[in-house]
């Protein structure tokens, strides 16, 4: 829904662009071969290069090229979701592996650095290579850090990898820790009645951007401040007791999954017999798969 609705607003501002492309024509401003070539490259600006290098580790070689190509084939629909008018994010990216370097990964304006040491071991990690291309797609002038890497775990989580979306943060924790944190944050406010928020990364996404954010936007945007939503989301739990056994909401209740729960692992069918939802812990894992919201 809103996916399909930002593109379609990233498909207006291209209408816009090629209407006045037109009225310049019209206008004898621009000649024919020119204005043709305004529009071609405008519809071209779906190209996307990915260069890697792994020149410092040749046997990532594989991997590095699967990373290519998952990040090219995810750069528009993130493109999209964090579209804001007159910008165009870098349509080449370079990405390196280093051997030097001991982190897991990071961005510069287009490059991306992902650690030789931390990739020969994480094979399985392209979700980490998404964040860092969100980075170099956000481009912000001024945002807090926690928002601008929760925008990138928001987008890891709830968009790439929605199997392995974060948990509820725990009491010890707070939005600004960033990451997975903010990033189910980001849900819960996006999830929250009225439903007034469908667009609110697009709108945070922009203040970022264009150097406007306030933390007033939060009251703006959804009649509540930042930490009013924390303390929303810190006292909504997530769990309960249905007929005679804890259940809890699989990772966002926005998803309307659920499952019965248990004390132990996840999935060992160790389910909690209850009476009333206070015996029952929303941190608790899934004793068995998620339901559709309307199962019973
Ligand atoms: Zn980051």
């Amino acid at each position: 829904m809103t996916l399909k609705r930002l593109t379609k607003h990233h498909l207006k501002l291209k209408l816009l662009k090629a209407s006045r492309i037109i009225f310049l024509v019209a206008m004898k401003k621009v000649n024919f071969f020119t204005s043709l070539l305004i529009l071609w490259s405008l519809s071209c600006t779906d190209a996307q290069t990915i260069n890697v290098d792994t020149s410092q580790a040749p046997d990532l070689a594989n991997f590095g090229s699967r990373v290519a190509s998952e990040l090219k084939q995810w750069y528009p629909k993130i493109r999209d979701i964090l579209s804001s008018p007159n910008y165009s994010p870098p349509t080449t990216i370079n990405i390196k592996f280093d051997k030097d370097y001991n982190g897991v990964a990071y961005a510069s304006e287009n490059q991306i650095v992902g650690s030789v040491n931390y990739y020969r071991k994480n094979q399985a990690d392209a979700g980490s290579m998404v964040h860092e291309m969100v980075h170099v797609i956000q481009h912000y002038k001024k945002c807090p850090s926690w928002l601008t890497e929760g925008i990138a775990d928001w987008i890891r989580y709830f968009v790439y990898e929605p199997d392995r979306k974060p948990k509820k943060p725990t009491p010890d924790q707070h939005y600004t820790n960033g990451y997975g944190v903010a990033a189910y944050f980001l849900q819960f406010i996006i999830d929250s009645p009225p439903k007034l928020q469908p667009n609110m990364i697009y709108w945070v996404n922009k203040d970022c951007r264009e150097g406007t954010y306030a933390d007033s936007i939060w009251k703006r945007l959804t009649g509540k401040t930042v930490d009013q939503h924390w303390n929303d989301m810190m006292n909504t739990k997530e769990s309960g007791c249905y007929k005679n056994y804890c259940w809890s909401w699989c990772k966002s209740r926005g998803s309307g999954n659920w499952c019965y729960t248990t004390r132990g692992k996840k999935w060992d069918r160790g389910w909690v017999k209850c009476s009333s939802p206070d015996e029952c812990n929303e941190y608790w894992e899934c004793a068995n798969e998620c339901h559709p919201k309307d199962y019973t």
